[in-house]
């Protein structure tokens, strides 16, 4: 049995905005469990429905197979970490990260080794004595992850923990946070709009639209297998392109290019179904080749931007009417203006109803 279950979980505000819909997931014990998804998605609701504080509108959400939508935040034993770390301006980070035990009346040398423990794995040994504001971003974000790891609890929450740090704190926070997890084995549920923080500390991802889950999956599964064009696009840096075209003899067109869909479905029936339907067609901008390849699509088209980043070069291209962006080896980058030719490996193209935007496999 599933150690968290939520059961066709809905939020609907008192104001009568319905902000989640039928929130539908199962979470293992140890998982840890990203939502992702742009601003107003519904990923704070969710969470905060899970932490007890905000109420569930209507569906269930299980606790070892207990229904715990009664429980409030305590009972459920969470812990959870904001955005604004709300750490205790006039206390030393010994005391932040003490008080919750010495609220509990725990026996202060209990209270010390804890304390201690928890410093030692989060590198805030030297600064017990400090106060917050002598600290940097990402120590003082470090007190307040502490401060919910130092209670024993089964359940870890945090809402967009690095988004007051810089790139280069988040980056370290990140593998920090991971190896934190790793560590002490909680069952983690962290929420951020940033996919590359999703998809390099997730065990799940859960991708979340206007309210709707799109898709859960591992960071593997939404790379390779987007369900809709919404999730390819949201997962991938920069992110996948998309042309639209009408399959007319098993062929969709754009500018003067044609892809022809027998290359890629050997099975006509299936190719039959597709006639006369409008298709978007996708592909990751790290997943062509330049030239002419084997078993792939040759595509021609006018250079017309180039990003040189160090390690790659993006190139923005035009094919007839449709932009795209390839990523390449600097070395091998087009010159701007001119013709270029680049290959889509067969098994590299995806393909999308025009209609649902849900993926044909
Ligand atoms: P996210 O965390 O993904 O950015 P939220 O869960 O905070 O999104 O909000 C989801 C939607 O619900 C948003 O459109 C937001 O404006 C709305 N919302 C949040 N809190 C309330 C509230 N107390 N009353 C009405 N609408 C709210
Ligand atoms: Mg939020």
């Amino acid at each position: 049995m599933a150690y968290l279950t939520l059961k066709n979980l809905n939020k609907i505000y008192p104001n009568g905005f319905h902000a989640v819909h039928n929130f539908n997931l199962e979470i293992e014990k140890g998982e840890f469990i990203v939502f992702v998804g742009s601003s107003g998605c519904g990923k704070s609701t969710t969470l905060r429905m899970i932490a007890g504080l905000e109420e569930i509108s209507s569906g269930e959400f299980l606790i070892d197979g207990k229904r715990a939508n009664e429980l409030g935040p305590r009972q459920r034993e969470v812990a959870m970490v904001f955005q604004s770390y709300a750490l205790y301006p006039q206390m030393t980070v010994y005391d932040n990260l003490a008080f919750s035990l010495t609220l509990q009346g725990v026996d202060e040398d209990v209270i010390e080794k804890k304390v201690e423990k928890t410093a030692k794995i989060l590198g805030l040994t030297e600064y017990l004595d400090r106060l917050p504001r002598a600290l940097s971003g990402g120590q003082r974000q470090r007190v307040a992850v502490g401060r919910a790891i130092i209670r024993k609890v089964g359940i870890f929450l945090m809402d967009e923990p690095l988004s007051n740090l810089d790139a280069k704190q988040r980056v370290t926070m990140r593998s920090e946070i991971t190896q934190i997890h790793k560590e002490i084995g909680a069952t983690t549920i962290y929420v951020t709009h940033d996919q590359t923080e999703a998809m390099t500390m997730a065990d799940r991802i859960v991708v979340m639209k206007d309210g709707y889950v799109q898709q859960v999956g591992t960071p593997h599964d939404l790379y390779f297998e987007p369900a809709n064009v919404f999730v390819a696009g949201f997962i991938g840096e920069p992110p996948m392109n998309f042309f639209r075209g009408t399959v007319k003899d098993g062929k969709v067109s754009f500018g003067d290019q044609q892809i022809d869909l027998s290359k890629k479905f050997s099975e006509i029936a299936q190719l039959k179904e597709f006639e006369g339907k409008e298709l978007i067609l996708g592909f990751r901008p790290e997943s062509i080749v330049l030239g002419e390849q084997p078993d792939a699509y040759h595509v021609t088209c006018d250079v017309e931007l180039t990003e040189m980043l160090g390690d790659t070069t993006n190139v923005y291209i035009m094919v007839g009417e449709e932009q795209a962006i390839l990523k390449v080896d600097p070395h091998d980058a087009p010159s701007l203006d001119s013709k270029a030719v680049f290959s889509i490996p067969y098994k590299s193209l995806y393909l999308f109803d025009g209609e649902t935007e849900n993926a044909i496999r």
